[in-house]
């Protein structure tokens, strides 16, 4: 599995290499063909130059004998042999033009091919005497022509170009002109040429060179170095561009080097002249050229990566962004459903307690209804012994009444019939107060009287009050005072009040109540206390729940502060019971202050 994917890893950076090496070779080949063409144009130019040197050089020398053949002094000297003079004066002749000419020596010889004058007259080792017979410029100018000798030394390694012409005799040749060609000076124009410049002759031998231990050579042979020189790429046919070739022109030379190898015959003499240009340079060029173009493809490359890279990163970082936003609205998403779904949840529990709310507000009702028609129980129970004790005693003074107007005692039955009348006013008295009881309840509210709602309290609360021998003390209350709330309601709020305070106290010689009336700027606060036990501090906020009591089965049923407390509420009052210092309970009823009643005002002026 891993060996798979190193090789696959692998193959593209394989494959970009051969391309590499594929694509450097062929510049490498297209470069070097190119600056070996641009070479071969040179050296083509330079090897053209030389032969035109060389060229110019050998016809010089081969045009001077024919050109020294005409003057008479030779032909006079040829006439008359062994004159010393004569021979002398074509010596001093020759001895001038070789000077002049630059040639090397120059000098005459007879038919018999023996030397009879010579431009080195005067040296020790002079030609002079010297036999030409059998040379082949010799025989050449003796059949009238232009003779020609390459002499070669192999000892001293001299070479000699002769040239030959014939000095005639009317038709007949007399002899011979001989100029040699001096090799000095075209050899030192070759040394100075940059490149290898050499002249072989068609056996391939080395006839002209600057450097002398090239010189008599064998091209070819071990002593030229050129070894693998093919011996085609010496013959005369001349390719304008060369051949390459490889070896040591220069024996001083270790190593062997590549060489372009020029070729051009000079076809007079049977001669080649070739040159050899050294090929590294061009090598050199084409490698830089595999290196500059490698260069710019490593550059191009670059910046081709580089923007490729940056395209990437640009692309990773949208996708990143991408995924960002993806991953945003997904929490985004779980979120709002978490959210809607605690909203939900809320909303069902508000369901719930609204619910709750009217089950318990519907309760309360209940309670209320079941605490008024307790109220009525006792109110009536009250009523019917308020009701039937002066009924019967009107009964019994009516009957009274009756036995004194038969007796004629008129002024006793007046006065029982003035009792009787008297009762009768306290029970329309009574029945006015009940007819209060039949109003609404639930009527709105008014400015009140607190005055009269006590009057009437306490006296629906007369019987209780003097059964227990209490006379409650009322403190602060002053007639015109209003409060905001419903007088029936105010009235059995405060006789509940009292009753719970009489209950309190109940058995108590010195049982005592105190009804206070606080008014402030714009509230009322009414307090009820007593010197019973007192309210422990933890049910002070209990007593007003419905159904609480401390009460004995069938005395308290635990409603009467309950339905207070909703009443209060409804006059946006407050009910509560208040701690007391030493012993007794206190409990306050807060009311809204109303406008002073008029009648009462009125009254107090
Ligand atoms: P009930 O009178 O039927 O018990 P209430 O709602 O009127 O019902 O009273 C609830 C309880 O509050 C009483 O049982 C009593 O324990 C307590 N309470 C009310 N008024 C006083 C008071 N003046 N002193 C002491 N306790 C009181």
């Amino acid at each position: 599995m891993t060996g798979m994917v190193s090789y696959g890893r692998l193959r593209p950076a394989l494959l970009v290499g051969l391309a590499a090496i594929i694509v450097a070779g062929a510049v490498f080949w297209g470069g070097e063909r190119y600056f070996l063409g641009q070479l071969g144009a040179r050296a083509a130019n330079a090897v053209e130059l030389h032969r035109e040197n060389l060229n110019g050089w050998l016809g010089r020398f081969r045009a001077l004998p024919s050109v020294f053949a005409r003057h008479p002094q030779l032909l006079a000297t040829l006439e008359s042999p062994g004159d010393v003079e004569e021979a002398e004066r074509a010596a001093a002749l020759l001895e001038n033009w070789t000077a002049s000419t630059g040639a090397q020596q120059s000098y005459l010889v007879d038919r018999s091919g023996r030397v009879v004058a010579a431009s080195d007259w005067t040296e020790l080792d002079s030609t002079i005497g010297r036999t030409m017979i059998g040379r082949p410029h010799f025989r050449e100018a003796m059949e009238g022509r232009l003779g020609r000798w390459f002499e070669v030394d192999q000892q001293t390694r001299s070479r000699g170009y002769h040239f030959a012409f014939p000095v005639r005799q009317g038709t007949t040749v007399a002899g011979a002109i001989v100029v040699i060609a001096d090799v000095a000076g075209i050899e030192e124009e070759l040394r100075l040429s940059p490149n290898e410049v050499f002249v072989a002759d068609a056996d391939g031998v080395v006839v002209l060179s600057g450097h002398p231990e090239l010189r008599l050579t064998r091209i070819g042979g071990p002593a030229r170095g050129l070894a693998q020189t093919p011996v085609s790429g010496l013959s005369d046919l001349a390719p304008p561009r060369g051949e390459l070739v490889v070896g040591r022109p220069d024996r001083s030379d270790r190593t062997e080097q590549e060489f372009l190898h020029l070729t051009r015959s000079v076809a007079t003499e049977g001669w080649t002249l070739h040159m050899l240009v050294p090929t590294a340079a061009a090598h050199a060029q084409a490698f830089l050229a595999v290196i500059v173009s490698g260069l710019v493809a490593a550059v191009v490359t670059l910046a081709g990566q580089l923007v490729v890279a940056r395209r990437r990163l640009l692309i990773d970082r949208l996708v990143a962004r991408e995924r960002e936003g993806r991953l945003l609205e997904q929490k985004v998403a779980t979120r709002t459903a978490a959210l809607s779904a605690a909203n939900d949840r809320l909303a069902q529990e508000v369901r719930e307690r609204a619910a709750a709310e009217d089950e318990l507000r519907q309760a309360q009702a209940d309670l209320v209804q079941a605490g008024k028609l307790a109220v009525l129980g006792q109110m009536s129970t009250a009523l019917s012994h308020e009701f039937n004790q002066p009924l019967t005693a009107i009964r019994s003074y009516a009957e009274n009444a009756d036995a004194f107007v038969e007796q004629g005692r008129e002024d006793r039955a007046r006065e029982n019939l003035a009792r009787i009348m008297r009762l009768t006013a306290r029970m329309a008295q009574l029945s006015r107060r009940l007819s209060n009881f039949a109003r609404k309840p639930a009527e709105g509210m008014e400015d009140v009287v607190l005055a009269s709602v006590f009057e009437e309290a306490l006296e629906l609360m007369d019987a209780r009050l003097a059964r227990a021998d209490v006379v409650p003390e009322v403190v602060g209350l002053t007639p015109e005072l209003t409060v905001r709330a419903g007088a029936i309601r105010l009235q059995h709020v405060l006789m509940n009040l009292i009753g719970n305070a009489l209950d309190a106290t109940e058995g108590r010689v010195d049982a005592a109540i105190r009804i206070g009336v606080e008014p402030s700027e714009s509230t009322v606060r009414i307090t009820v206390e007593d010197n019973g036990p007192g309210v422990p501090e933890e049910l002070r906020e209990r007593i007003f729940d419905p159904f609480f009591t401390t009460k004995d089965v069938g005395r308290g049923v635990g409603l009467g502060l309950s339905i207070s407390y909703n009443i209060v509420r409804d006059f946006n009052g407050r009910i509560e019971a208040e701690a007391v210092e030493g012993r007794g309970a206190r409990l306050v009823v807060t009311l809204g202050r109303g406008a002073p009643a008029r009648s009462a005002l009125e009254a107090a002026e």
